[in-house]
């Protein structure tokens, strides 16, 4: 088999080094076991943290260890009553990742089997875990009532377009950001958002989100943090609630963000700001796959995806999240 290795903890934006491709051998399937063929692996912003040796809600990846992230696989052999060859599976908690290899060993009790009547890809994307976080960030901290106006960044991305659209679905007026007029094209045309702003080459983002948000902030879903959100940060309104969902622009950083203090903000305007991580939902991902469910079958929610094709693309790919290479949501077909 063929695997992708961590070789190097990255400094900054991770190179091409920073990775290594190796074969290796896998042991023979033992009784209870299943092999399975990685068919599609996404590729997401967190993975970025797990290179760097810190501690978080996740452990690291290990130097010199096969990279892992979410993926659906095939079933190619197995040694368990369980699985057939051709069935189509996810790996399961505590660790619901595939390698980054040609093939893997699972334990059958490690493995659950997917319905392959919806298109695969939308277990890593809509149905998966960046569907389900612009879900319950939107319902659980968000909690958008009918006349309000939502703000989302990185909304061209694979949560930002969901939270974009469920906004519309509660009757809010929904202001995406983005990078470049073809994602601004996109969310106002494909998306139905009512407004977009490209913070590409902006140096005036306070007048812009002033000009797309007449009557101020109700919710910011900030998936990108510093500048844009120091820039919606002064429109948001009295009671105004901001899920912290990601803050992409500084997990390539090499010293402490600084910005401004917006402490002051928050308390003279009684706003809540709270993290969150989506895995705190877990108990509750029936209802919010239910829910996503039902209003793709109406037609509510679109989706877009960003497909790499190939094994060795995987590395490009992850690094392609920090340049907006994707649109929806980044996923390699191995
Ligand atoms: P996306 O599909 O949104 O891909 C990342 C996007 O981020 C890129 O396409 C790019 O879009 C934008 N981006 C990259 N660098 C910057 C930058 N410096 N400034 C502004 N925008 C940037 O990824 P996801 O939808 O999977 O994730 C979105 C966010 O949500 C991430 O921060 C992620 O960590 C977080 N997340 C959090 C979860 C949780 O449990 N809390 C779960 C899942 C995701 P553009 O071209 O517009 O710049």
């Amino acid at each position: 088999i063929k695997q992708i290795l961590l070789a190097a903890r990255p400094k900054g934006l991770p190179v091409a080094e920073d990775f290594k491709t190796e074969t290796a051998t896998l042991p023979e399937l033992q009784p209870g076991e299943v092999l399975v063929k990685p068919l599609y692996l996404s590729v997401d912003p967190y993975m970025r943290g797990r290179m760097n040796d810190t501690r978080s809600y996740i452990p690291p990846f290990q130097v010199d260890a096969p990279i892992e992230s979410s993926g659906v696989a095939e079933v190619t052999a197995s040694k368990a009553d369980q699985f057939k060859p051709g069935d189509k599976v996810m790996s399961t908690a505590p660790r619901p990742f595939l390698p980054w290899a040609t093939a893997a060993i699972f334990p059958a009790a490690h493995l659950r089997k997917v319905d392959d009547s919806i298109p695969l890809t939308h277990y890593l994307g809509l149905l998966g875990v960046p569907g389900l976080t612009a879900y319950f960030g939107m319902v659980d901290i968000g909690k958008p009532k009918p006349g309000e106006t939502v703000v989302v960044s990185g909304a061209a991305g694979a949560v930002g377009i969901v939270v974009g659209q469920i906004a519309k679905i509660m009757g809010c007026r929904a202001v995406g950001i983005a990078g470049g007029s073809e994602k601004i094209k996109l969310l106002t045309d494909t998306f139905d958002f009512d407004a977009a702003i490209d913070y590409k080459g902006n140096p005036d983002m306070d007048s812009a989100v002033a000009a797309a948000c007449p009557n101020g902030v109700d919710v910011y879903f900030d998936n990108v943090g510093g500048d844009i959100s120091d820039a919606v940060a002064r429109h948001l309104n009295f009671f105004a609630r901001v899920p912290l969902c990601g803050q992409i622009s500084l997990y390539n950083s090499t010293e402490v963000p600084v910005g401004p203090r917006i402490q002051p903000i928050l308390v003279t305007r009684s706003i809540l700001m709270q993290g969150f991580i989506i895995t705190n939902y877990a108990s509750r991902f029936g209802e919010g796959v239910k829910q996503l469910a039902e209003w793709i079958k109406a037609g509510k929610i679109k989706y877009t995806e960003t497909i790499e094709e190939g094994f060795d693309r995987l590395p490009d790919a992850l690094l392609g999240l920090f340049s907006g290479k994707n649109s929806g949501k980044m996923i390699v077909k191995v």
